[in-house]
């Protein structure tokens, strides 16, 4: 069993929804976010995690998503 920790939900960065965009990028309409049930924060294995440059707890998602 591994460790959980709390992160920032990758898939709303922590802001608890998450916004939709026209073809064009622009916001036409924000909900909330189904992965975190908008807490903005969820329970990952630690081995998924890691601290980001604020001290900050984020999953390696985005740590790839980053790098592209
Ligand atoms: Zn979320």
């Amino acid at each position: 069993m591994s460790e959980l920790v709390k992160t920032i939900c990758p898939r709303c960065k922590g802001n608890g929804f998450i916004r939709i965009q026209d073809l064009l990028g622009e916001d036409i309409d924000q909900m909330d976010c189904p992965q975190c049930d908008s807490m903005g924060e969820l329970f990952l294995p630690i081995e998924l995690t890691f601290i980001n440059e604020e001290g900050g707890r984020e999953s390696v998602i985005n740590k790839e998503n980053n790098n592209e």
